[in-house]
């Protein structure tokens, strides 16, 4: 905690643990007069990104009502400071629109109409229905689909105990190509960059800005900045992370992995590289490329092949494809083999989405790791499983038997997430149904790019037997539901969760604040939406009732999972659940707790967090543990096997675990993808996608060079546009929102409330003078939508840019609606699969 001294009175940033339980402060409504309020502060985690930063709440003594929301100093990833979206949870919880009670439809679905109704009813009509699935062999037909997780491990739990594969995600739409490219390589599907250690960062989105560890790597990349370290930010934008670098590098979107290979081959024709990383922790002696195989050859002969494969990577070939200066590709080239070790970088979605191929620019960019041995170093490149914490329950059901083909379809072999955006299309065709579907903050009907065909799913009641919303607010999604299942935001809730925010391993714990204070007080609940606003409840409890509901004699063998560690056969509470977790998982939590005569349960409700360890690096340079060498065998390739499992890799001679892939080493040739017949995917490569500025050439008649075609045919650029033809860059998001849940909160929407598509002033020019404020049509594959312009040099020219979070349309003018930040429209089918939506009243106070 910083202190400031000032005139021999003491400032302080954040309020010192030991006046938690009576801070004073001057009520700043009282102004001009000095009234003192005081103040109870009870730690939990926001819930408004996937960052878990630790938020202070405070509590009116008087009142017993939160006033507001600070950062938790205690917190070992946040460190007290907070984005926007953490102070404005204050406006969430007291939204006048906010669910209060579990809603029941009325009328028809879809029909707006609403009726309130108890959690008793609703886990007696869902157990029923999922126990009569599950009972008739049909438990694939009960799916939970989740938009915003903000917890660790607790629902896949659920879900296995419940003995079917029936989660799925909307991650396909998202971070699922950059996973993917990650995990080839070392198969931790993300990185965990030590960014306050580093020497040279690159951020390929806004990451520092907007990204998925915003405020914790935010703060890191400043501090490493301050240090001395250079920043570069490839994005087609210019976006806050953008305007804080060294290098803005506006690339087109979909060729930025031209530019990682082009820098990756001035550091090899520069024979800048780590030479010995690359021999010891790469698989090169398994590639096979271009005719050339590795094995049985030199490393030398090596480094010559991948030289010559690479040879068409020139900086110039990279700046006709991206835009991004030759000169400038070379020279951050050049600093990132300086950097060498202390080389870190950020990839999430940014250019892997959105683009076909996009996730070889995570391929692409981690071979800048391997070739500057930044992986595993203080300032380098850590893998997201050496840094982020799961600790485990008490017990674990065994994984569920069945594929659900709704969710790994087989013509996606290789997909490492669900093909959710699929589903609708899939229930069109009869592949199948849903008994039971739960939406969890998520909202297809809204994100998803085809949200009408959702909204033809969810009302047809023969393809989906029984819809809830387990929401915190009123949604499109949610509109069309059997039943409302109103949620709680940071303060209302329990949850564990863990990032792999810095280089160190941590826990945080999300409590539902009013509970706790007044169970500290010795009022007693059995459930927290009895503390809670209205009937505000939590998933985790929900979940081990819901569970109950579904096996209430334990015949189906589902109970067993919710039953209480400490009082066998009874139902678990979510103090044991979590108080077992804290006493048994996690490393040097017992005994902290310990020294201050707290049970580790306790000391996490007065903490909020707690650090695990910050010995992260090398993990993979770690012996092999005796145990496991004992009666082991080493195959030719150095692999070290146990009982038919790969235990272990020898390096220099010594048995190390090295990483969780098929050789154990970073797969610079990846076997998976030559063995499921992708060979031409098995190294980091370039394909031109089909945003590629060529295929639109194409689609014209011009004549293009033949680098690659493989992708241009799959979408054709449309011939007869009645205008210029752009690629429309949806993939990102303004820093103060919340993905689909914005509009709930005041203090967010006051800040950004407008939604234009950019544009530069060159296109504009070409458009016919278009100026900031003007309404442009812009079509798309799917429709079209109209909206303002906004004229600015900070895009690229080429393309259009349109953040993916505003744009709320409300079906009912007033009731069971999000008034302040939705449109209020009118919605009709005006044909098949045709719908059109038009504004009767906009966004207002
Ligand atoms: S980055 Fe912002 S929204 Fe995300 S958890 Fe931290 S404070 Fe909340």
């Amino acid at each position: 905690m910083t202190e400031f001294k000032r005139d021999g009175s003491q400032l302080v940033s954040t309020p010192p643990v030991d006046k938690w339980d009576d801070w004073g402060e001057l009520d700043p409504e009282a102004w001009p007069r000095r009234v003192e309020k005081h103040y109870q502060l009870v730690p939990t985690i926001c819930f408004n990104c996937e960052s878990a930063c630790g938020l202070l709440a405070y509590v009116d003594k008087a009142t017993g009502q939160i006033d507001k929301f600070e950062g938790n100093p205690m917190h070992p990833a946040s460190r007290g400071r907070l984005c926007a979206k953490g102070p404005a949870t204050i406006t969430q919880i007291h939204d006048p629109d906010r669910i209060l009670y579990p809603m029941k439809r009325s009328g028809p679905r879809g029909g707006g109409k609403w009726t309130r109704t108890s959690w008793d009813e609703v886990l007696e009509t869902f157990g029923t229905r999922i126990r009569k699935a599950m009972q008739d062999n049909r438990g694939e037909e009960v799916m939970y689909h989740v938009g915003r997780p903000g917890h660790d491990f607790i629902m896949e739990r659920t879900l296995q105990a419940w003995g079917i594969d029936g989660h799925n995600s909307h991650t396909n739409v998202c971070s699922s190509s950059a996973r993917l490219g990650y995990l080839l390589w070392h198969h931790a599907d993300r990185p965990s960059p030590d960014h306050a250690n580093a020497r040279f960062i690159l951020l390929l989105s806004a990451h520092l800005e907007s990204g998925h560890y915003f405020n914790p790597h935010a703060q890191r990349i400043i501090e490493g900045k301050m240090a001395g370290a250079k920043l570069a930010v490839m994005d087609p934008r210019l976006s806050n992370t953008a305007s804080m670098a060294d290098y803005w590098m506006p690339s087109y979107p979909g060729t930025e992995t031209a530019v990682l290979l082009a820098m990756a081959m001035v550091i090899l024709s520069e024979n800048r590289f780590d030479a010995a990383f690359v021999r010891n922790w790469t698989n090169w002696e398994e590639l096979e490329v271009d005719g050339f195989s590795a094995k049985g050859q030199s490393f030398e002969a090596l480094i010559e092949a991948l030289k010559r494969h690479y040879a068409k990577f020139t900086p110039e070939f990279a700046e006709k494809e991206s835009g991004v200066k030759a000169e400038v590709i070379v020279k951050t080239a050049r600093e990132i083999a300086t950097a060498g070790s202390r080389f870190a970088s950020h990839l999430w979605r940014g250019s892997s989405s959105g683009n076909l191929g996009g996730w070889q620019s995570a391929r692409a960019l981690m071979l800048l790791h391997v070739l500057t041995g930044s992986v595993g170093t203080p300032g380098g490149h850590n893998l997201n499983a050496w840094n982020k914490f799961v600790p485990r329950p008490y017990k674990n059901p065994p994984p569920q038997k069945r594929w659900n083909e709704l969710l790994y379809p087989p013509e996606w072999p290789l997909c490492v997430h669900e093909m959710s955006p699929l589903l609708p299309h899939f229930l069109k065709e009869g592949r199948g149904r849903i008994e039971a579907y739960f939406t969890r903050v998520f909202n297809p009907v809204w994100t998803y790019p085809d949200g009408f065909s959702w909204i033809e799913m969810l009302r047809d009641e023969e393809k989906v037997g029984l819809h809830a919303a387990l929401t915190p607010t009123w949604s499109e999604t949610a509109w069309f539901a059997d039943y409302v299942l109103p949620m709680g935001f940071s303060s209302e809730r329990h949850d564990l969760m863990s990032q792999e925010s810095y280089a160190g391993r941590w826990i945080g714990f999300r409590q539902p604040v009013l509970r706790v204070l007044q169970e500290r007080e010795g009022k007693k609940f059995d459930y927290t939406y009895q503390a809670n606003p209205g009937e505000v409840w939590e998933e985790d409890e929900f979940w081990i009732n819901l569970s109950w509901a579904i096996d209430p004699d334990g015949s189906m063998g589902i109970r067993q999972w919710f039953e209480s560690p400490y009082r066998p056969g009874q139902k678990l509470t979510v103090d044991e659940y979590y108080g077992w977790i804290f006493e048994n998982s996690v490393p040097g939590l017992p005994a902290a707790a310990a020294k201050e005569g707290l049970k580790p349960l306790e000391y996490m409700r007065k903490y909020g967090a707690y650090e695990v360890t910050t010995d992260v690096h090398r993990l993979n340079e770690k012996p092999v543990a005796p145990a496991d060498l004992t009666g082991s065998s080493v195959e030719a390739n150095g692999v070290v096997k146990k009982d038919g499992k790969s235990v272990g890799v020898m390096v220099e001679g010594k048995a190390v675990v090295g990483y969780n892939t098929p050789s154990r080493k970073l797969e610079l040739f990846s076997k998976t993808m030559a063995d499921w017949k992708w060979p031409e995917f098995a190294l980091p490569e370039y394909y031109r996608s089909h945003i590629h500025r060529s295929a639109q050439a194409a689609s014209t008649g011009e004549s293009v060079d033949d680098f690659d075609k493989r992708y241009m045919p799959l979408v054709e650029w449309p011939k007869d546009a009645n205008g210029p033809v752009y690629t429309l860059l949806p993939i990102f998001r303004l820093p103060h929102l919340i993905h689909s849940r914005s509009g709930n909160s005041k203090f967010l929407y006051e800040m950004a409330h407008k939604n234009p598509l950019w544009l530069n002033p060159t296109d504009a020019a070409k458009l016919g003078d278009i100026r900031t404020g003007d309404l442009l049509k812009v079509h798309t594959e799917a429709g079209y939508f109209v909206l303002h312009a906004w004229v600015t040099e900070g895009l690229a020219p080429g393309v259009v840019a349109c953040s993916h979070h505003m744009g709320r349309w409300r079906l009912n003018k007033e009731d069971h609606v999000e008034r302040m930040s939705s449109a209020w429209v009118d919605l009709k089918e005006v044909g098949k699969g045709q719908w059109k939506m038009r504004q009767l009243s906009g966004v207002a106070p």
